[in-house]
């Protein structure tokens, strides 16, 4: 043994001088970010790192052994990541063999040992720090949870402010197992609502966790975390419920270009693959480093340090530990976490804390512990309003409804229901999606009446409960009137409505006699006859000046004195009736612009007959319900139907301060009869089996029809309100509420809901198809492109003859040697006299040979009766209907010449 004593201290003595000097470190197995922060600080420092994991916590042999193995590798000093009864053993050890210990834990002792150094804050720094800041809360009174096994004896002073002499009171309660929430509830029964939390970082999250479940995260909640670790959590579930929360934060983040720190950092994440901010770090990582940087900074100043390969056989002491920790605990570092500051027993004070505070805006920095004093300064919270949103979550709202189809109703269930699970609806659902956004929770009561001003200025119904705060909002059919608005606050509108009346259906009539004149509107019917004539003129028109419709009345006469024209009046509309009663006429246009017209009124006919026959049969088979009222002036007139509205309710306050005479006189016969019902159900009831109109808002009536197919709604809507959620006056929730239900509006959720509970659930499409089914009338609207067709076609049939007749003017003004103007006014002046079917044929003006006129009139008749010989084959036929002669062709020549010579 003493061999090997002596070789162990020979080889000792060759420690090369050149090589690393090694840090140990002991952690827990499960402490991998520990030993990395070993490793990256050791990096940084030129030491290696020797680390030995613990398998079992608290297993104390086995620490030994690591301990023993780490004095045999010549370790400089040990860091320690355990703790409790470990962290006792490897102090016993250490001290054994003058080996720095550098503990990172949190001590639930003074350690009156000498080679401990503690680089977590002393219990003294605690106790004040806490001390200070309860008496700046002015807390008179607080409870002091903490978690099993982690020491209470650091917060003596704490607790000793619980004694008589101090004005407050402190109540321990100890979080064990793995479950907080009993003895949370508990305190939430007490009343208690001040907290100091001393529990280990890892279980921070759980306590804040069932801190919430149970509602312990309100606006009358404060707390104070020991952890530095609980501002490294992400708080933002917790930062709109209102609470209060004030941690410590040990690191110096304020001091942005810390290049240590992010040195640190960027080592870290890279060893890991995290990708923590320096606000992440726990603190633990942080002391971590600067026990190493602590280490470093007095081997730089106790030159010549040796290492020493120890064994805990031998009891022989480090030669160089005791003064290595000399000058570990009186040199003055900073570290991560600020001046590194120790008392002779290796305590850590004048810790320097920043005091963060939870707020909506997020961590916020309310102050400092710096020189053993308070420090508060309070920045003003830079998103106010999110304080207020804070308002509404994790509330309990009181939450007022109405049993009022489709808002609300009582669920049906073979079990029996309790609270909020008694009720659904559309209001229901309504609350459950605000809620969503809000992150209010919410009880139910029901409440039927929903309340107004009376006559004696009293409020009633919801408006009461609200105004008197028993309530915090009311959600229903509630409409939005200007007598509850001044009393109560109402959220932006989430529906629309007007009142409306519903009725029963009345029984079906048979067809009228003269219902095949219901196929057009009367518009229609009108327009045409206007179109006829309209039609029977152009075609005249038309018809005289068109050249070819002038025709040899006696086709066996070559050379006629005489031209007959069939497009008189008669036949004109002759024409026209003939091819709207799809018969025909023996009426046949010749030229191409009668033709053109002619075919475009074809055109015509042929798709109104066509309309008026496919749309006839409905019209002359479908019974219609004829309803004994259209307006409500009809029905106030009416002597067999009564009327009524919901008794307590907007629809009879709006006739009752109607200053119309027709609803005010209805409002009083209503009383009078005593019309007025309790609910909306009672009033359909009625609508459905008496002589009864309902006055009902629209969107219930829509509902109310939907499930009853005999009922309908009579006329139009009385007027135009709103629905909105009733709140106290100038309540902090309107604004978020407003922007919760504006935000449900545009993404469409508020109609998705309505169509689920008008339309599928509780009976919903039931009478979806069957309304409808009313013939519809034809209109301008329907036949006007008919119309236009015709318009068109005519303009240009007139358009062609006129050019047509300018032609043959043309001509004649030259055969004859006129003037163009002559003939146009002679021709014009003949066609627009509307009369006379026959046309003497011209001739030359010359001065007769023999000085008659007779033989004037046969040289015209040659001329202008040449064309008509290839026609005429064709057309024998029309010639011969058209209108004889009574006059000689001989005398008409002789006519014709006298008006040419004079004329
Ligand atoms: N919505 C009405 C109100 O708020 C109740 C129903 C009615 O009067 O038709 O009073």
């Amino acid at each position: 043994m003493y061999v090997l004593v002596l070789f162990l201290s020979v080889l000792s003595q060759n420690v090369c001088a050149n090589e690393k000097s090694i840090i140990g470190g002991i952690f827990y197995k499960d402490s991998d970010d520990m030993k990395v922060a070993l490793e990256v600080s050791a990096k940084n420092f030129n030491f290696t790192a020797s680390i030995k994991e613990v398998s079992v916590r608290g297993e104390i042999l086995e620490v030994s052994k690591y301990v023993c193995e780490l004095a045999e590798e010549g370790v400089i000093g040990i860091i320690d990541g355990t703790g409790g009864r470990a962290s006792e053993n490897i102090q016993a050890i250490c001290d054994m063999l003058e080996l720095p210990h550098v503990s990172i834990q949190h001590n639930d002792l003074y350690s009156e040992n000498w080679s401990v150094l503690n680089m977590h804050p002393s219990p003294t720094a605690f106790n004040m720090v806490l001390e200070n800041l309860i008496i700046h809360k002015d807390w008179r009174n607080f409870t002091l949870l903490y978690v099993k096994g982690h020491s209470l004896l650091r917060l003596g002073d704490l607790l000793k402010m619980g004694n008589d002499s101090y004005p407050y009171v402190v109540t321990l309660r100890e979080l064990s197992g793995d479950n907080y929430r009993e003895v949370l509830i508990d305190a939430k029964r007490n009343g208690y609502t001040n907290f100091v939390v001393d529990c280990p970082s890892r279980n921070l999250e759980q306590v804040l966790l069932h801190a919430q479940q149970v509602g312990m995260m309100a606006e009358e909640h404060s707390y104070i975390f020991l952890s530095p670790d609980i501002f490294t959590l992400d708080m933002d579930r917790y930062r709109y419920g209102g609470v209060n929360m004030t941690g410590f934060r040990l690191v110096a983040l304020q001091n942005k270009d810390n290049e240590k720190l992010w040195n640190f950092t960027t080592t870290f994440n890279q060893e890991t693959g995290k990708e923590l901010e320096p606000d992440q770090f726990k603190t633990k990582l942080l002391l971590i480093h600067d026990a190493v940087e602590v280490i470093s900074a007095a081997m730089k100043k106790l030159k010549d340090v040796k290492a020493e390969f120890l064994s805990c056989d031998s009891y022989k002491a480090w030669n160089y530990g005791s003064s290595l920790l000399n000058f570990m605990k009186t040199n003055k570092v900073d570290g991560l976490t600020r001046s590194l500051i120790f008392d002779g027993l290796g305590q850590r004070t004048d810790v320097t804390f920043d005091l963060l505070e939870l707020t909506s805006a997020g961590n916020q920095s309310i102050g400092m512990w710096t020189n053993n004093k308070l420090k508060i300064d309070r920045p003003i919270v830079a998103d106010a309003e999110i304080t207020q949103e804070a308002a509404l979550r994790n509330k309990t709202l009181k939450v007022l409804i109405a049993i009022a189809p489709p808002y609300g109703y009582l669920k049906l269930s073979h079990e029996t229901l309790e609270g909020n699970d008694r009720y659904e609806g559309f209001t229901i659902d309504l609350i459950e999606k605000l809620s969503e956004i809000l992150g209010f929770s919410y009880e139910f009561e029901v409440e039927q009446d929903y309340g107004s001003k009376t006559e004696t200025g009293e409020w009633t119904g919801m408006a009461l409960q609200l105004r008197e705060d028993k309530a915090d909002l009311a959600i229903c059919d509630l409409t939005i009137t200007a007598v509850r608005q001044s009393g109560i606050d109402f959220s932006t509108p989430f529906m629309t409505l007007g009142i409306g009346i519903l009725y029963k259906e009345p029984s079906k009539q048979p067809p009228e006699m003269f219902s095949f004149m219901a196929v057009f509107s009367k518009e229609v019917w009108y327009y045409m006859m206007l179109i006829q004539l309209a039609l029977g003129v152009t075609m005249i028109f038309v018809g005289r000046i068109s050249h070819k419709e002038w025709q040899n009345p006696v086709p066996c006469i070559e050379s006629p004195e005489e031209l007959s024209n069939q497009f008189s009046f008669a036949n004109s509309v002759w024409l026209i009736i003939g091819s709207v009663m799809q018969q025909g006429s023996e009426i046949a246009p010749i030229a191409l612009a009668p033709r053109m017209i002619t075919s475009v009124w074809w055109f015509f006919t042929m798709v109104m007959v066509a309309s008026y026959v496919g749309t006839l049969v409905a019209f002359l088979t479908v019974e219609k319900n004829v309803l004994p009222f259209n307006t409500v002036e009809e029905l106030y007139n009416s002597k067999s139907i009564s009327y009524g509205a919901k008794k307590k309710g907007s629809t009879k306050q709006f006739f009752e301060d109607s200053t119309s005479p027709v609803y005010q006189a209805m409002y009083k016969k209503m009383v009078a009869h005593n019309w007025l019902v309790e609910q909306n159900d009672i009033g359909v009831k009625m609508a459905e089996t008496t002589q009864y109109a309902f006055f009902m808002e629209s969107t219930s009536l829509e509902y109310w029809k939907e499930r009853h197919c005999d009922l309908l709604q009579v006329g139009g809507l009385l007027d135009s309100k709103s629905y909105g959620i009733g709140m106290k006056k100038k309540s902090p929730f309107k604004k978020y509420i407003d922007d919760a239900l504006l935000h449900l509006k545009e993404n469409g959720e508020i109609e998705k809901l309505r169509n689920i509970w008008w339309k599928e659930k509780r009976g919903g499409g039931k009478c979806g198809e069957k309304r409808d089914e009313e013939q519809k009338q034809l209109g301008m609207k329907n036949m006007l492109g008919a119309f236009v067709v015709l318009g068109v076609g005519c303009l240009i049939g007139l358009f062609i003859s006129i050019i047509d007749m300018l032609w043959g003017v043309f001509k004649r003004s030259v055969k004859y040697s006129t003037t163009f103007k002559y003939e146009l006014v002679e021709e014009l002046k003949f066609a627009l006299k509307f009369s006379g079917s026959i046309k003497p044929v011209k001739r030359p003006q010359k001065t007769p040979v023999d000085g008659s006129f007779e033989a004037l009139a046969k040289a015209e008749g040659k001329d202008d009766i040449r064309s008509l010989h290839s026609i005429k084959s064709t057309d024998t036929r029309r010639t011969q209907h058209s209108h004889s002669s009574r006059h000689s062709s001989r005398s008409l020549s002789v006519a014709f010449a006298k008006r040419r010579s004079y004329s």
